[in-house]
């Protein structure tokens, strides 16, 4: 395939471009499934297909995003953080105040809305935090669905209110006992009970990764945070924004934001989290340090061991210790027109603290990647305005933060 250059590409109707029929951004992407799967997958893309342009589905789902979830979340701008840096304006697009508090519902009721259009009685899905295994139990009761977050015994132990939240909400949780009880082996479970079950339900995966058409749709339903800061910004500033930053796990608050700018004159910087350091395991900077591969399903950039397994990943933040990055990231990095970069533990955990003191905002430690890369920015160039996708509040970590870096209070 012919490769591209962002400066030679017109944006303008990219996203209606890729990803390609197939799934694929460039090289990228695509559905590696075992052969049983490949009917059900096929099917929620032709759904989807047809749904996303149904007026129903469209008017239906902005009803649910405006009387449910509160959207549009404002745009914010930070004025004593700013002044603290000197002249770079910080601005935060606020998912933080989205309904159960971070971006993520935002595409568990586009996948929930699917899957009541589909005829489906059952979401099934893994969740590692917790965090996507709440916003599925969320969008579950609200569509009167039965829902099933598979998640290891090792996660379920640590992660008490997130577990009680899916608890309450109705959905079941089944703890995963093999393994080394964590994720890895919640996928590997999920999997096995969609392939038994895949007529009555819809497996959601809780990012812009896995098989086409996951990457694309779930960008689709993040779109609706990059459309809004970008309207917002021009109202509030008459002016687009000189920079955009948005963390970087999976990538499903990144592609929402950098959405609404591809088109535009905007330097964009997806964020990665560097963990502790730059050996392997201490990090999760899957773009810095990864390569070509295959995993869950899609190709994309991944953290290798030696067996060319997914590597163990670490990152403070639980919410971004992935070992791969949506196949979109990798063509928008391959292509020139994001810039991926890195931030450590402790930049983050700096960050956590400077927002919730000069703004009374908490934020995730997630979000707080982003926040710590603009301010890295304002020390270093001088930006601009700077519009940084807070993608989560912070309540899940407070106790965390104030545990292992109270002192620094
Ligand atoms: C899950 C999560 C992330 C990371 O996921 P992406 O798909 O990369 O957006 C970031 N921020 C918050 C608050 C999260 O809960």
């Amino acid at each position: 395939m012919e490769k591209k250059n962002a400066r030679e590409m017109d944006f303008t109707n990219y996203l209606k471009e890729y990803p390609d029929q197939t799934g694929y951004f460039g090289e990228f992407g695509g559905a590696y499934l075992p052969p049983e799967l490949i009917p059900a997958f096929k099917e929620v893309n032709e759904a989807y297909q047809t749904i996303c342009h149904s007026a129903r589905f469209i008017s239906e789902l902005r009803r649910i995003r405006k009387e449910f979830q509160g959207r549009p979340t404002p745009v914010y701008h930070c004025e004593r953080l700013s002044k603290s840096l000197g002249t770079t304006q910080i601005y935060l697009k606020r998912e933080d105040l989205n309904h159960t508090g971070a971006h993520k519902l935002n595409h568990c009721m586009g996948e929930g809305l699917l899957a009541k259009y589909m005829g489906k009685k059952k979401l099934i899905a893994e969740t590692g935090a917790g965090q996507h295994g709440v916003a599925l139990a969320t969008a579950a009761a609200f569509f009167g669905l039965e829902c099933e977050i598979h998640m290891g015994e090792v996660d379920i132990a640590k992660q008490a209110p997130n577990v009680a939240r899916m608890k309450l909400l109705g959905a079941k949780v089944v703890p995963v006992s093999h393994g080394l009880k964590t994720l890895k082996e919640a996928v590997d479970s999920a999997f096995q009970a969609y392939l038994a079950d895949h007529e009555n339900s819809i497996y959601c995966i809780g990012s812009v990764v896995g098989p086409h058409p996951f990457p694309a749709m779930v960008r689709d339903f993040q779109m609706v945070v990059g459309k809004e800061a970008r309207e917002q910004f021009l109202e509030m500033t008459g002016y687009l924004p000189d920079a955009v930053v948005a963390a970087v796990g999976g990538g499903s608050n990144a592609m929402g934001i950098f959405s609404g700018f591809l088109a535009d004159p905007v330097k964009i910087y997806g964020v990665e989290p560097m963990g502790t350091g730059h050996e392997l395991g201490q990090h999760a900077a899957s773009m810095t340090y990864g390569s070509k591969g295959i995993m869950h399903g899609f190709e994309s950039m991944m953290l290798k061991d030696d067996m060319g397994e997914p590597a163990p990943v670490y990152s403070v933040a639980s919410g971004l210790d992935y070992p791969s990055v949506g196949p979109e990231h990798a063509f928008l990095n391959q292509i020139g027109r994001v810039k991926y970069d890195y931030v450590m533990d402790d930049e983050a955990i700096d960050a956590f603290f400077a927002l919730s003191r000069l703004e009374g905002i908490i934020p995730a430690i997630e979000s707080s990647h982003a926040l710590a890369y603009a301010i890295k920015l304002a020390k270093t160039e001088n930006p601009g305005f700077v519009l940084v996708n807070l993608s989560g509040r912070g309540d899940k970590d407070m106790d965390f933060v104030l545990e292992n870096y109270g002192d620094r209070l």
